[in-house]
């Protein structure tokens, strides 16, 4: 079975004490492991993609426009990957088995060709990392559930502002969409 790493909205924005849509300390605390895990899977030859939220300021036309803060604004520090993660984007980005995408909805695989790139390179399973467990990462999930997609969590390398939503997407991961949450 091949893998690959989904690395999902890791921003300052979303992480940092200053982003603009924090997850806060729970965010912060998973840098570790969302950094080994995307080290681990580069070093091995796996497929490593980063999926990143982008919107422009007050767009009339996006839902988020009415739901969330401006976040992730394109051509600002708070889309950079937060924290060690975005200089090691940077040594790795130019390989073969390295993938960004902006994304403007929360699944990674809405208006991307994450899924193209996925099937290209007959993976099967794939591997949850980022933020938030309850947004990004779920509705990331239930996509790939619905393109047949296997599907591991790594329940220490995703975070919340929401804790009692975090735990909810960890059962449901498990119990719903038979994913691992390991
Ligand atoms: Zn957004």
């Amino acid at each position: 079975m091949k893998k690959a790493l989904i690395n999902i909205d890791y921003t300052n924005d979303f992480v940092a004490e200053e982003g603009a849509l924090t997850c806060g300390e729970p965010g912060q605390a998973v840098h570790d492991k969302v950094l080994a895990l995307t080290k681990e899977f580069f070093e091995a030859g796996e497929f490593v993609a980063f999926t990143i939220d982008k919107h422009t300021e007050n767009d009339p036309y996006h839902p988020e426009t009415d739901l969330f803060p401006p976040h992730n604004i394109d051509g600002t520090a708070g889309r950079h990957l937060y924290g060690e993660l975005e200089a090691y984007y940077q040594e790795i980005k130019e390989a073969k088995t390295v993938y960004y995408t902006d994304k403007t909805r929360y699944s990674a695989f809405h208006g991307t060709d994450l899924e193209t790139k996925l099937r290209e390179r007959d993976i099967t399973e794939v591997h949850l990392v980022g933020v938030c467990t309850d947004i990004c990462v779920l509705h990331t999930a239930v996509d790939a559930y619905n393109k047949g997609f296997s599907i591991v969590v790594h329940k220490d390398a995703v975070a919340s502002f929401n804790q009692m939503g975090h735990e909810w997407a960890l059962g449901h991961f498990q119990e719903t969409l038979g994913a691992k949450v390991i």
